[in-house]
């Protein structure tokens, strides 16, 4: 008997049990997103890219999941190409258990502004499609793996934690820096993303805002923004696993 109290002790304390987290910062090297001018003058500008805030904003979450009880990793901490499907084979290697990939949005126009998490969903909605253009640009052979995502079973099951999982995030994201920063909240949406289908688990993409919208880009850039919003993704996590591991583990 206490042999079996000693094994059972041991069991959950492992160090093992910590939950693996990737964080994914958008694009890198060659491939550098979205760009825009930052003006800080009249006619003094310089060039912003999105693979470099998404590094930052990337490393920042890290940091404050390294402050908890989380395994977690980056998929790129310099700024170098990537492909999607290294990104897929890294978290295989870790075996995590999420995948959380960080992205700047774009627009073509000045106006469109806001926050919007996404999470992957092969029952897609067409009316989300132009985002995901921008975040699939870099992949070859783009149908056969579009078909082969569509009819992908694991998708299915990992849909059922994707999707609470971005909520609790999002959720968070809009107390900590949504109310603080004024940024509209444009919600929590299905996607197709190849980079998430490839992970085949539990996956999200963070869309922070538009640095095609000059007052955004500049709330982004800033510091402290960077901060709250990598503690607001830390939280959205703590919020999910709690609420998750009390009534359904499996879902981990
Ligand atoms: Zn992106």
């Amino acid at each position: 008997m206490k042999r079996w109290l000693f094994t059972f002790s041991l069991f959950f304390s492992l160090p093992t049990l910590a939950l693996v987290i990737l964080i994914d910062p958008g694009h890198g090297g060659e491939d550098e997103g979205a760009r825009a001018r930052y003006y800080y003058g009249k006619k003094k500008w310089r060039l912003i890219r999105e693979k470099d805030i998404a590094l930052s904003l990337a490393k920042k979450i890290h940091a404050e999941l390294g402050k908890r009880n989380y395994n977690s990793y980056l998929t790129r901490s310099v700024d170098r190409t990537v492909t999607l499907a290294e990104r897929a084979e890294i978290a295989e290697k870790i075996k995590a258990d999420f995948f959380l990939s960080v992205h700047v949005n774009a627009s073509e126009a000045n106006e469109p502004r806001g926050f919007e998490t996404y999470y992957l969903d092969n029952h897609q909605d067409s009316a989300i499609k132009k985002v995901e253009r921008v975040e699939n640009k870099n992949l070859e052979g783009e149908e056969l793996i579009v078909n082969k995502i569509l009819t992908d079973l694991v998708i299915d099951r990992t849909v059922k934690s994707s999707k609470p999982l971005a909520q609790s995030i999002h959720s968070r994201i809009q107390k900590l820096v949504g109310r603080k920063y004024k940024l509209k909240d444009r919600g929590v949406k299905p996607g197709l993303f190849y980079v998430l289908a490839l992970t085949k688990r539990p996956a999200i993409l963070l869309e922070v805002g538009f640095l095609s919208n000059s007052r955004e880009l500049k709330k982004i850039l800033d510091e402290k923004f960077q901060n709250r919003y990598a503690k607001a993704v830390a939280q959205g996590l703590d919020d999910y696993i709690k609420k998750n591991a009390k009534t359904e583990p499996s879902l981990l």
